[in-house]
């Protein structure tokens, strides 16, 4: 069998969907009649954003110079948020399709994904997209992947993903350039890497393998080799995109086992799929996913607490890299925290849950976690690749260096790549907006966890009247303590409303306060003319406003003795801080 496995890769918007939708109408596998855009992006939220969250794999079949080909894509998300996605995949495929766009450039992900597809030894077919834009500069973008990846000039297709043209010749290029995949020099004993998998309620989990050696058909015993856990699948299949059964799965193909478990999580992504009576060892794997902010999500509505619980229990069956547990406010009642792989995959969880699930939310701003040893704090760092014009370094730099960045390396040629090691917390902030900004949106932004640093951190201690109150309180390094206060307790004093006593809202920091706002009583005068309205009124009325107050201190939650509406919480947490 004649079987090209590969995966396209590019900066965000670049063109990867739209370039598989026309390689899925080159090779007949969809007609193109029925056309249907991204036809691989099945997610809703993918769809309606535009923006792949899931790699989708699919096989096609071509009949090229008296050749029959197998050809097995996967069309990879390009969100920094996902970039795990891009790891597996390229662990599935021998070459990839590197897209540019010719109006953009090369951007962040462009380079970060094309070094991982160097790291791995993968053949690189680059493509230059867009071609059919007026404001397309394909010699200059030609350029950048001569200067930043090393290709050769006149290695570089061009093409316009849009229109189709030139879309043909980058096929032939998959068939001649990328290798079949190698035989295995192993016994043959089946070893399959699975590089996704979701949940189906009736079939259980199915896992997305690369069969690496071996073979596997339905009524296989199989045993997954790091978990140790058995199974026997009751079929296996390939992507077209659609799920269809097959005989079998055989070396150096990609397709899908359905495993009948329960439990997604006992199917690990990086795991291997074994025969029960081999004894194989598991394939180099991939790194477990980390969630990398957290937030607390509760329900506005204190009863929607079990609908919330069922609702995140159905995303986590289908995605592996959330992680909640419950958690309990004074004032917000019952939660979760939630961590999630980045602010982009908390956005799309949240509106998956209001969306799908109905759920009225109230979310933390996500934070990062910090780990805390013997007393002392370890923040998480990340290491940043910035891509910008090279009129906008200075400016790309003066950001970083606010932000507690420490300079690693630049390369400057007719556009700069900037890296920088620096603190999660500073980026998840404002951080990428800052950069969008101050280089008219020119700027890309790539970014991978880089381990933990000592800092000089603490708590940050929100208090009304006195009482400490741990919604709004979190973990600062020293050097954002001051800012950070005043600004928690100046939103504060704009979101509650006065009362009929003062309000002290204070910020404390190391055993100090560092911030201080106060909300005054009502005056007379605007009770007077609140009593004037009630009591002008017929008695009917009056009644009616009496029960609306009563219905408005019912939704009050009593916070540090100070009542505060939920809508304080929703405004204070919807802002972004
Ligand atoms: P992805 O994020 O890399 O998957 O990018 P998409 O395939 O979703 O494309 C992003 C946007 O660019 C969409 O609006 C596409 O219609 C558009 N697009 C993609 N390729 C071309 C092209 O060759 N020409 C033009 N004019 N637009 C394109
Ligand atoms: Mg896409």
């Amino acid at each position: 069998m004649n079987i090209r496995n590969f995966a396209i890769i590019a900066h965000i918007d670049h063109g990867k969907s739209t370039l598989a939708d026309r390689l899925l109408e080159l090779t007949k596998t969809v007609d193109p009649a029925r056309h249907d855009d991204q036809m691989l992006d099945r997610n809703p939220i993918s769809r309606e954003r535009g923006i792949t969250i899931k790699l989708a794999p699919v096989r096609m079949s071509y009949h090229a110079n008296d050749i029959e080909y197998q050809l097995n894509l996967i069309d990879t998300p390009g969100h920094v948020d996902f970039s795990y996605e891009v790891d597996r995949t390229l662990s599935c495929v021998e070459g990839v399709i590197l897209l540019v766009d010719a109006t953009k450039g090369i951007q962040a992900q462009t380079i970060s994904n094309a070094y991982k597809a160097i790291e791995k030894d993968l053949v690189i077919i680059p493509v230059v997209n867009k071609v059919d834009l007026p404001s397309a500069q394909v010699e200059a973008t030609k350029q950048q992947l001569v200067d930043f990846l090393g290709v050769r000039h006149d290695d570089i297709f061009e093409i316009s993903a849009k229109t189709g043209l030139g879309v043909a010749p980058v096929l032939n290029a998959v068939l001649d350039q990328i290798p079949a995949p190698a035989s295995q020099a192993g016994d043959g004993s089946l070893k399959a890497l699975i590089f996704d998998s979701y949940y189906d309620p009736h079939r259980g989990v199915i896992a997305f393998v690369r069969v690496v050696d071996g073979s596997l058909a339905g009524g296989t015993k199989l045993k997954l080799a790091v978990s140790k856990i058995q199974f026997e699948t009751p079929e296996v299949g390939m992507f077209t995109p659609d799920l269809i059964k097959t005989q079998s799965l055989n070396a150096g193909e990609i397709g899908y086992i359905v495993t009948n478990l329960k439990d997604i999580h006992e199917v690990r992504v990086g795991d291997t799929v074994a025969l029960v009576k081999d004894d194989t060892g598991a394939l180099p794997g991939y790194k477990q996913v980390k969630s990398m902010v957290y937030a607390s999500i509760f329900p506005t509505d204190t009863a929607d607490y079990l609908n919330l619980k069922k609702a995140l229990e159905k995303l986590y069956l289908n995605d592996s890299s959330l992680e909640f547990s419950a958690i309990y406010s004074q004032a917000l009642g019952a939660g979760f925290r939630v961590g999630f792989l980045g602010l982009l995959h908390a956005d799309v969880v949240r509106e998956r849950l209001e969306r799908e699930y109905e759920l009225s939310l109230v979310l933390t701003p996500p934070q990062v976690e910090y780990d805390i040893r013997d007393g002392q704090f370890f923040e998480p760092m990340v290491r940043i690749l910035i891509v910008a014009p090279q009129e906008h370094m200075g400016v790309c730099m003066r950001l970083c260096e606010e932000r507690r960045a420490e300079f690693v390396s630049m390369d400057n040629k007719n556009q700069i790549t900037l890296t920088y090691r620096m603190p999660m917390s500073e980026m998840i902030g404002d951080f990428f907006d800052a950069l969008k900004s101050a280089t008219s949106g020119y700027a890309s932004l790539d970014w991978e966890f880089d381990g933990y640093e000592h800092a000089s951190a603490d708590k940050l201690t929100i208090m009304i009247n006195l009482e400490p109150i741990e919604e709004f309180s979190e973990i600062v390094v020293a050097e954002r303590a001051q800012e950070r206060g005043g600004e928690l307790v100046k939103k504060l004093r704009e979101v509650i409303p006065r009362q009929q006593y003062d309000i002290k809202l204070q910020a404390q920091y190391k055993g100090k306060i560092i911030a201080s706002e106060r909300i005054a009583q009502f005056r007379k005068d605007v009770l007077m003319k609140g009593s004037k309205v009630v009591g002008g009124g017929d008695v009917g009325r009056k009644k009616k406003l009496l029960e609306k107050q009563k219905e408005g201190k019912k939704k009050m939650k009593m916070v540090g003795r100070v009542e505060v509406p939920k809508e304080a919480f929703l405004k204070l947490f919807n802002k972004s801080s």
